[in-house]
C-alpha cells in the first residue's frame, strides 16, 4: 500500500482525508496542532512545524507520496525530497512560484497569462513612487491568507496604512465577476477541467461568501477561461490539482487573479455535485490511477460557515437542525471547537437544477445557521 503524506491539518486535508477511505493507501499529516480538523482522520499524525526544513524533510522520508493543503510549507526541503526520489504534487519548483505573490505576478507576466498591471515595492516606502496606480490593491508577498494580506488604497493618503513588506501594488480591476476553475493534470500529462464557479465575496471580510456552479457566464468566455487556464497549468509544468481564481472585468476581459496548486475552497461543492470530487482527484493524481469525470450531476450553490462577529470561543452551531431538515442541503462542519470572528468552521452545499432556488435556498441557510461562541 503507499505511502501518502499531506502537509498542514486543516479542513482541506481532512476532506481529502474523507476521500482517502476509498483507496489502497496510508496516510500520514504533518501539523503544529493535535487537535486541528485533519488530525483523527489519518492513519499517522505527526506534530510538527510545515514552515521548517527538519521538519517537513523528516515527515516526507516518511512517504511514498506527498501532497500539501496550504502553501506556507518549506520549499527548500521538499526540493530535497524531490531530489532523493519522494513523489511531490505539485512540484515544488511550481509551488515555489505560486507561494509568493510577486514571483506569481512575474511568472504571469512571464508566461504572457492576462492578469492585473502591477508593481513590486520591498517596503511601505516605496508606495509614494507610484501614486498614479491609484487605486490599487497591496498584496503580501508572503504571509496572507484569506484576505489577510490583502489591501486596498485608493487614495495618496492611505499610503501610510500601507504594509511595510515586499509586496505586489495591482491595479483595482472593476470586477463584473469572480471565478474560479479547477484543473487536474495527471503524472501521464492527462488534464481534466472542472466547470467554472461564480463566487460573492462578503466585502466585510473578504472571505468567499456564497458560490454557484456554473458560473452564469455566454460559452465563449468559459472557452477563454479554459484556455487560460490550461497554459497557467503548461506552463507551470507540474502535475497535480491546481484552482486558478481569475476576474471577468466589466468590459468583459479574463484576468487571473491567483492560482492555489492544490484542493480548495471553490472545489468543495464537487464532493457532491460532480461525479469525481476534487478530492477524489487529487487521490487519483497522488497514486497514479485514471482521472475521474468533472461532469457535474446537478448544478449546486455553495456557503461557507463562517464564525459571527464578535463571537470567540466553544463553537456552538445555531440552526443546524433547520438546515438538516432541508432537502437536497449537504452540511459540512469541520470539526474546529473554537470559533473566532472570520474562521471558516465549515460550509453547506446544496443542490439542484433550479439557479434561483439555488440563490434562495443558500440566502436562506445564511440567515438559519449561525456559528456562535457558548
Ligand atoms: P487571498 O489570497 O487572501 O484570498 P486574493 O488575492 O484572492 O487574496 O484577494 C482577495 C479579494 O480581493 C479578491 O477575491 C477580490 O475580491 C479582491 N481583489 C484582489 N485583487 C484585486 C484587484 N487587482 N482588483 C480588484 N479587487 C481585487
Amino acid at each position: 500500500m503507499k505511502k501518502a503524506g499531506i502537509l498542514g491539518g486543516g479542513q482541506l486535508g481532512r476532506m481529502l482525508l474523507q476521500e482517502a477511505a476509498n483507496y489502497p493507501v496510508e496516510t500520514w499529516v504533518m501539523e503544529n496542532d493535535p487537535d486541528c480538523p485533519a488530525a483523527h482522520l489519518c492513519h499517522h499524525f505527526i506534530k510538527g512545524d510545515i514552515r521548517n526544513f527538519d521538519d517537513v524533510y523528516n515527515f516526507g522520508k516518511l512517504v511514498d507520496v506527498l501532497t500539501i493543503e496550504i502553501e506556507s510549507v518549506n520549499v527548500e526541503a521538499l526540493e530535497k525530497l524531490e531530489s532523493e526520489g519522494i513523489s511531490i504534487f505539485p512540484r515544488p519548483a511550481a509551488l515555489r512560484i505560486i507561494k509568493n505573490k510577486i514571483r506569481q505576478k512575474e511568472f504571469y507576466q512571464a508566461n504572457e497569462i492576462p492578469t492585473s498591471a502591477f508593481v513590486t515595492v520591498q517596503n511601505k516606502l516605496e508606495l509614494e513612487n507610484h501614486l498614479s496606480f491609484l487605486p490599487a490593491v497591496q498584496k503580501l508577498g508572503e504571509g496572507g491568507y484569506d484576505g489577510k494580506g490583502v489591501q486596498l488604497l485608493h487614495k495618496p493618503d492611505e499610503l501610510s496604512m500601507g504594509f511595510d513588506s515586499p509586496s505586489v501594488l495591482e491595479k483595482k480591476v472593476d470586477i463584473a465577476k469572480e471565478i474560479a476553475i479547477i484543473i487536474a493534470i495527471s503524472n501521464k500529462g492527462d488534464i481534466a477541467l472542472y466547470p467554472p464557479v461564480e463566487m460573492v465575496f462578503d466585502p466585510y471580510l473578504n472571505l468567499l461568501d456564497f458560490q454557484i456552479s456554473p458560473a452564469d457566464i455566454p460559452e465563449k468566455l468559459t472557452w477563454r477561461i479554459e484556455a487560460i487556464a490550461l497554459k497557467l497549468a503548461k506552463a507551470l509544468n507540474s502535475p497535480g490539482l491546481f484552482a486558478v481564481e481569475l476576474f471577468i472585468d466589466q468590459s468583459g476581459e479574463v484576468l487571473v487573479n491567483e492560482t492555489a496548486p492544490r484542493v480548495h475552497n471553490s472545489g468543495h461543492h464537487t464532493i457532491e455535485a460532480h461525479f469525481s470530487s476534487q478530492y477524489d482527484m487529487l487521490w487519483r493524481i497522488l497514486l497514479n490511477y485514471p482521472l475521474g469525470s468533472t461532469a457535474a450531476i446537478l448544478p449546486s450553490s455553495l456557503v461557507n460557515l463562517i464564525g459571527e462577529k464578535e463571537n470567540a470561543g466553544e463553537a456552538v452551531y445555531e440552526g443546524i437542525e433547520e438546515v438538516l431538515a432541508m432537502d437536497e442541503v449537504y452540511v459540512h462542519l469541520y470539526g474546529k471547537n473554537q470559533t473566532k470572528p472570520g474562521r471558516k468552521m465549515g460550509h453547506i452545499t446544496i443542490l439542484g437544477s433550479d439557479r434561483h432556488d439555488l440563490v434562495r435556498k443558500a440566502h436562506q441557510v445564511k440567515r438559519m445557521l449561525k456559528v456562535i461562541s457558548n
